[in-house]
């Protein structure tokens, strides 16, 4: 008996680690499920944010995935960009400790052509997906000196394998806090749904994973390969 009970107790520990999910799996999120937790969600995850009223409910379920981020400063507003969604640190960051930096998340809500892709016309998931994105960003820049995140950005503008490479570091963060699909989402909707020109498109390509690189970065995952038939053959 007691021999059982240690066996139990031994196995037990030995496959809790793969029984033990990093994030609590969602899939993908139906917004009228959440509208009526804004309250929780505000309540748990808005200190030190600055959240437009508009994009409130996707930047909170956003950052309920980086339970690390709770207390960091970031303002969300929008801004005329090249893209969809920027995130910096502010510049006063630079003459502050790590522990005081200051973070902005740019919106871009101005694009009234196909140049590039107005953030009001993306879908709710895949508006997830980006901030996802954009709060991986920030989540590295934490881990970071300001001399790093200099270097970093100089090999960002001068190197485009680099800037590729870089990019998709930052989605695997994003993957492993638990918003693959939204990203998946996001760029399925570019490159297959939006109203965007080839040569915006082409930016993307050169800086981006497809859809399918998506794909294979999820499927491989022990997370998110379980459910990827019925979760991304659905959507
Ligand atoms: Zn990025």
């Amino acid at each position: 008996m007691q021999r059982k009970l240690i066996l139990i107790i031994v196995l037990f520990f030995f496959l809790w680690p793969l029984n033990h999910k990093a994030f609590a799996f969602k899939g993908y999120f139906k917004k009228e499920n959440y509208v009526q937790h804004i309250d929780s969600l505000r309540k748990e995850f808005s200190t030190q944010k600055h959240i437009p009223e508009k994009y409130e409910l996707e930047c909170l379920i956003a950052l309920s995935y980086y339970p690390e981020l709770k207390n960091v400063d970031i303002e969300f507003l929008n801004k005329r960009l090249k893209t969809t969604m920027a995130a910096r640190p502010r510049v006063n960051a630079l003459f502050k400790q790590k522990k005081n930096r200051t973070y902005r998340i740019l919106i871009n809500n101005s694009i009234t052509d196909s140049s590039g892709l107005n953030y009001d016309d993306v879908p709710f998931n895949a508006r997830i997906g980006i901030i996802g994105h954009e709060l991986a960003h920030i989540v590295d820049y934490e881990t970071k000196s300001m001399l790093h995140i200099v270097l970093n950005g100089i090999g960002y503008i001068s190197n485009n394998t680099y800037r590729k490479n870089f990019e998709k570091d930052i989605d695997k963060i994003t993957i492993a806090h638990g918003l693959g699909y939204q990203l998946y989402a996001f760029s399925s909707f570019l490159f297959n749904k939006a109203d965007v020109n080839s040569e915006y498109l082409k930016f993307k390509e050169e800086n981006y994973p497809s859809p399918e690189n998506y794909k294979a970065m999820l499927t491989k995952h022990p997370e998110y390969s379980c459910h990827i038939i019925e979760k991304l053959y659905s959507s």
